[in-house]
């Protein structure tokens, strides 16, 4: 990594200095937002994991969860919108040594690069995906996603949305996924640790991670933030274990959360070497 550089006003006192461009300090995330949240769980279960972050790449998409890679002082990558997961599953195929790590938010990975997602399952590769949910479009302006719950309004859903929204979870484990959690932003202990464990494990593992948007979600739907975390303290119920058909998200009711896949299978690239080496005569 290169060295330190800090704003002038901004001395490197904070522990994850070394990890974020604080040069790019203040963020664009909205007060309330989130993402803030999730990233610095982030940035703190790569330190604590082991690997080596001179081999650790993250890439993101578009949106304001894609914004989290140009704050770190990684190897970053903000690519076209919906295409985080095929970057990295290039760069994974063309450095197996790297640790490739993929944050960016549910519009990105679900709706528009929800077909990377699954397929990217389907064949295990060796990266790990983290998933901002926060149940909109934010960024590009308040449209509903393959996230929003039925009846929620958005920009493009003003009556309330008609569609089922997808489970994450259920979604990654049928696709194939061999790591699969559910957090939100207030059980930062449990995420950092899912996200830390997640590193270490070989194959695709994904973690969602539920966190308000208070501008493009919450205005449209009466709830500010701390309303938001007030359903995230009494709505919620850890089951870890738990088998992703079971992992309900019903804002109205309750939301499960936990470690529900951790399992080993043989990875893309596995396979692939088993295939081509030794080279075909
Ligand atoms: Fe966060 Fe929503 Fe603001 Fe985007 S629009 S920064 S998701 S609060």
């Amino acid at each position: 990594m290169e060295k330190v550089k800090t704003r002038p006003d901004h001395p490197p006192n904070h522990p994850l200095d070394a990890l974020l461009r604080t040069d790019r300090i203040p963020h664009i995330w909205c007060p309330g937002c989130g993402i803030g949240t999730a990233f610095s769980s982030c940035m703190v279960a790569m330190q604590a994991s082991g690997i080596d972050l001179n081999k650790t790449v993250m890439v993101s998409g578009i949106g304001c969860s894609g914004r989290g890679a140009g704050y770190t002082r990684l190897d970053s990558y903000h690519t076209t919108h919906g295409r985080a997961i095929p970057f990295a599953t290039g760069m994974k195929l063309a450095n197996p040594e790297l640790n490739v790590v993929v944050f960016s938010g549910d519009g990105d990975l679900f709706a528009i690069g929800g077909n990377h997602f699954i397929h990217a399952a389907r064949r295990n590769m060796d990266i790990t995906v983290i998933c901002v949910n926060n149940l909109i479009y934010g960024m590009t302006g308040g449209q509903a996603a393959a996230t929003t719950p039925c009846m929620a309004k958005t920009t493009t859903t003003p009556r309330g949305n008609p569609d089922t929204p997808f489970s994450l979870p259920l979604l990654a484990f049928a696709a194939g996924a061999t790591y699969v959690a559910r957090w939100t932003i207030l059980h930062t202990r449990d995420l950092t640790k899912s996200i830390e464990e997640a590193l270490n494990r070989r194959g695709f593992s994904f973690i969602e991670v539920l966190a308000p948007c208070p501008t493009g979600y919450g205005r449209k739907n009466k709830e500010k933030s701390l309303d938001t975390l007030k359903i995230y303290q009494e709505r919620t119920i850890i089951k870890n274990g738990a088998h992703p058909m079971d992992a309900v998200m019903d804002f109205g009711n309750s939301i499960t959360l936990g470690k529900f896949i951790d399992q080993d299978r043989p990875t893309f690239s596995d396979r692939y070497d088993k295939i081509c080496r030794p080279p075909i005569a």
